[in-house]
């Protein structure tokens, strides 16, 4: 992996997991991973220790991972444990939800029977609105409240797919459902679509293939204990040969 050394400057935002600075590198940010957890759009605060070095680790191997299949992602480099260079984005405020199995709000809002495996993947969209409680929005709303426009939202499908095939499988010889997860994409310089923010276990619920044991943020939510021991279960898995 190609090392670049920027220099730290100014503070851009402080979200609820995620620190970014610019850098003295006009089109480079930092994106620095707190151990903080927040649920139900920051309802509920917490902190999970070592989760911003893990989320780190994971979320550096997968961009590069899928970078090797050819999906453009953010990731420039891994620069300390719980941080790392990313390529400065414009983000589209759209969170974009991949489903293979049914739980959380897909039960809650359809009745869907929990657990099942859905005949195909779905994809939502959500606007990005913790106020307004993130409202699931179709491509219409997207295009029309002037988001991304229809080839954008294309290729972001395009790419949504291709991720959840390409992370299913690597998950599955890790012996894990990738059960759903939460993707969000921007415009680079060039206009261009890329992968941004992270991919770990508090955007993707996981689950053990063979006891259906939940392995990510459900456990903080739902308050199941083991919480640390997941997060690290999972960076195990993922940096395992198979
Ligand atoms: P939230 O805003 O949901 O509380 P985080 O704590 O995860 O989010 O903060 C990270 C913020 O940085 C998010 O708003 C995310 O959209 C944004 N972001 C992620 N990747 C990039 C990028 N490459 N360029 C600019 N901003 C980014
Ligand atoms: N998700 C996320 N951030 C959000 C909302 C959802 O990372 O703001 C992820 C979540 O971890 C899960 C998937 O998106 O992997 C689907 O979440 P769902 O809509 O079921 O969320 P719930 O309403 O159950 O929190």
């Amino acid at each position: 992996m190609k090392e670049v050394s920027v220099k730290k400057k100014q503070k851009l935002y402080e979200g609820k997991a995620k620190i970014v600075y610019e850098t003295d590198k006009e089109d480079l940010l930092i994106q620095e991973f707190k151990d903080d957890a927040t649920a139900f759009d920051g309802a509920k605060k917490g902190k999970i220790k070592s989760k911003g070095v893990v989320n780190n680790q994971i979320s550096s191997f997968l961009f590069n991972y899928l970078d090797s299949y050819h999906v453009p992602t953010h990731f420039v480099s891994t620069r300390s444990d719980n941080s790392m260079v990313i390529r400065k984005l414009e983000m589209i405020p759209v969170e974009v939800v991949m489903r293979n199995i049914a739980t959380g709000s897909l039960v809650k809002r359809y009745g869907v029977e929990e657990g099942k495996e859905l005949e195909q993947p779905v994809l939502e969209y959500y606007l990005k609105d913790d106020e307004k409680h993130d409202p699931m929005v179709n491509e219409h709303h997207v295009v029309s409240f002037g988001h991304a426009t229809q080839d954008e939202l294309k290729q972001i499908e395009r790419f949504a797919y291709k991720i959840n095939a390409v992370l299913k499988a690597f998950f599955f010889r890790r012996d894990l459902k990738l059960v759903d997860f939460k993707l969000e994409f921007g415009r680079n310089k060039n206009g261009k679509i890329v992968l941004g923010d992270e991919i770990s276990p508090d955007t993707c619920r996981f689950w053990d293939a063979q006891t259906d044991e939940k392995l990510d943020k459900d456990r903080f939510r739902q308050d199941l204990g083991k919480i640390e021991e997941a997060y690290q279960e999972v960076r195990n898995r993922v940096f395992k040969e198979a």
